[in-house]
């Protein structure tokens, strides 16, 4: 076996800790993952900070000096991962397997690849005796994937000083290459909507599983979910996604006026996988709870839906879900979060694009907003601008939005490599 690069080592580390974050406020691992990173960081002659929001709930940050007085950027990843059930995986997801020229397991993608190429760009740039051209905040977080209460959002509401004079961010979930009918193009993620987490729950009369109870909580709040999951949200287009649409149009070749916004995005490949979903809102049901016996009618049961509305739609699309259920459910908001859109323009995007140009010439960059969450809404509180930009070139046939907590993350040891090359320039540079 060919020796591993600097990045695809420090990835295949970072898998290695199970830093699982089960939702909740439990995890396993974080503190370890957080360790090595800090670890590594010192080695460089970085002073780190740890910070530890509750029991073994561990981010690291640093910063690092730049050589320009421009505003600082913020360079953050997540240690933590979702959970992985080994039983449907080619590999076991904590064994950072290498195999075929990929990373495999759990976090290889979301989003421990980024991480590595965080650490080794800087290992690069100051290894070398060089400094960047910003001031960097560089901080790994905890909890990015329950939301960030305890990581990203502590952080910001308890050291806001720690990101003083930064006004932009770049981290995970854009950057990366999609094929498009034969056509590799990046997109940059500029905008990220919003979430609502929101718990339903049905009252009834507790009784026995034989009598006559027409008011059952189950068959009440199967109801509602069942409303709520069919609900076909409208197509509504902010300027992100319009701009999207009409640039993967003209290089499909397919006119979105005639053929529809879904068309055009469908005939984009497995780029559809990132974009269905932001061209309206959705409304996923996730978790059941109720009952818990089978000759015995419960008198409460739950759901769990996960919102996610265009950026502003949150109160809006509430009061829907509110008629569309009626007045026997009660819907609670147990988390929420901005949406965020960024312009697609100003030195920060024109340096991404040049880069990408000057690293896979001739592939096109387009804006994207993505339908999940980051840390970057916790920085935004901060007026920080985030994009999403953790630079991969992937094979055409890598279906890599399928494998954000999808089973059998893997990514390329080339794409690492790649990522590394791009983001030391950018740091370098910008
Ligand atoms: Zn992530």
């Amino acid at each position: 076996m060919t020796a591993l690069s600097r990045t695809a080592t420090l990835a295949r580390d970072l898998v290695r800790f199970p830093s699982v974050n089960w939702g909740a406020g439990r995890s396993d691992g974080e503190a370890e993952a957080a360790g090595y990173v800090e670890a590594v960081l010192q080695r460089m002659g970085l002073k780190t900070r740890l910070f530890e929001s509750a029991p073994g709930r561990v981010s690291v940050l640093t910063r690092v000096e730049g050589r320009t007085r421009e505003p600082a950027l913020v360079l953050h990843g997540h240690t933590d991962v979702v959970p992985a059930d080994a039983a449907g995986w080619s590999v076991d997801p904590f064994a950072g397997e290498v195999r075929d020229g990929l990373l495999w397991g759990r976090g290889a993608v979301d989003m421990k690849d980024m991480d590595a190429m965080m650490l080794a760009s800087l290992e690069d740039i100051l290894g070398s005796g060089r400094q960047p051209a910003r001031d960097l905040v560089v901080a790994f977080f905890a909890d990015e994937e329950a939301g960030g209460v305890l990581g990203s959002h502590w952080i910001v509401d308890r050291h806001p000083e720690l990101f003083a004079g930064a006004a932009e961010a770049i981290s995970e979930v854009g950057g990366y290459s999609v094929d498009l009918a034969g056509r590799r193009a990046y997109l940059l993620q500029t905008g990220e909507k919003a979430l609502v987490w929101a718990k339903l729950t049905a009252r009834g009369p507790a009784a026995h599983g034989s009598r006559l109870i027409r008011d059952n909580a189950v068959t009440t709040l199967a109801e509602a979910v069942a409303r709520i999951g069919r609900k076909d949200w409208p197509i509504r287009l902010t300027d992100t996604t319009r701009a999207l649409v009409d640039e993967l149009g003209r290089i499909l070749g397919i006119d979105p006026k005639a053929a529809g916004e879904d068309a055009v995005v469908l005939a984009s490949g497995t780029a559809s996988g990132f974009i269905l979903a932001t061209l309206r809102t959705t409304t996923n049901p996730t978790v059941l709870e109720a009952g818990y016996k089978h000759n015995v009618i419960p008198d409460t049961a739950t759901a769990l839906i996960d919102i996610r509305t265009l950026p502003g739609e949150e109160e809006a699309v509430l009061a829907e879900l509110r008629e569309l259920v009626g007045p026997d459910i009660e819907i609670e908001t147990v988390h929420a979060d901005v949406g965020l859109e960024n312009p697609f323009e100003g030195p920060l995007v024109e340096k991404v694009i040049a880069l990408l140009g000057e690293h896979d010439p001739g592939a096109p960059v387009l804006p994207y907003l993505m339908s999940g969450g980051t840390d970057n809404k916790a920085l935004s509180k901060l007026g920080i601008t985030g994009y999403g930009f953790a630079p991969l070139r992937l094979p055409a046939d890598l279906n890599f939005p399928a494998m954000f907590h999808g089973v059998d993350e893997r990514v390329p040891l080339a794409s690492l490599d790649f990522g590394t090359e791009v983001l030391t320039d950018l740091l370098l540079t910008y």
